[in-house]
């Protein structure tokens, strides 16, 4: 399967100059809301990234994604495993369980994001559910950043890839791009601006 061209294919990969939520620039983004609006590029996606969950052996209770940018990825994801799909929110920046989910002690849930970056929000809440009594056996994305490595690809873990090295990470495809702190970036030296994706009211 061709993600970067699924991607391309639903303007889900845009070039400019954009200022990403760590600060840094980057002349890509990816905007994997756009690849998910379609829910049959969603079904097709979920259920490649399970065929390789599944291939592996793990043994999966429940989905859980960090809200807001993993819910439709891990809802796919459990749909195409055929388990449970819970997610987090953030309340007042502390990411929490709510809406009455309940995990039992031992469950096995795997972490689901759309796009693994450093994987921190992800561990942010697996770090909820483990204090609720889950196991986190595993971290699952459609699309990784490049930081940390997945299964079935030879990039190496960079030193801020915060996810754990003991349990496996799985995603479709690396998109690893450029990412430069404001003062070096070859963009802003080129003379134009950075902006935010979406910042143009869309
Ligand atoms: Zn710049």
């Amino acid at each position: 399967m061709d993600v970067k061209k699924i991607y391309m294919d639903a303007d889900a990969l845009l070039e400019g100059h954009f200022k990403l939520s760590s600060g840094n620039h980057s002349q890509f983004y990816l905007q994997s809301a756009k690849v998910l609006e379609d829910p049959k590029t969603a079904k097709t996606l979920a259920v490649a990234l399970a065929k390789e969950i599944q291939s592996s052996g793990l043994k999966i209770d429940t989905v859980c994604a960090p809200a807001l940018g993993g819910l439709i990825a891990g809802f796919a994801l459990a749909t195409a495993l055929d388990v449970r799909s819970i997610f987090a929110e953030r309340v007042e920046g502390e990411m929490q369980i709510r809406r009455g989910f309940e995990i039992k002690k031992g469950e096995r849930v795997l972490m689901c994001e759309d796009i693994i970056t450093t994987g921190g929000s992800a561990m942010e809440a697996a770090r909820v559910v483990a204090s609720l009594g889950g196991v986190i056996v595993g971290v699952a994305a459609l699309a990784n950043r490049g930081f940390c490595k997945r299964e079935n690809s030879d990039i190496t873990t960079k030193a801020n890839c915060k996810l754990p090295q003991d349990i496996p990470f799985f995603a479709l495809e690396d998109f690893t791009f450029e990412m430069y702190s404001p003062d070096l970036c070859p963009l802003c030296k080129d003379g134009s601006e950075a902006m935010k994706p979406g910042s143009r009211g869309n």
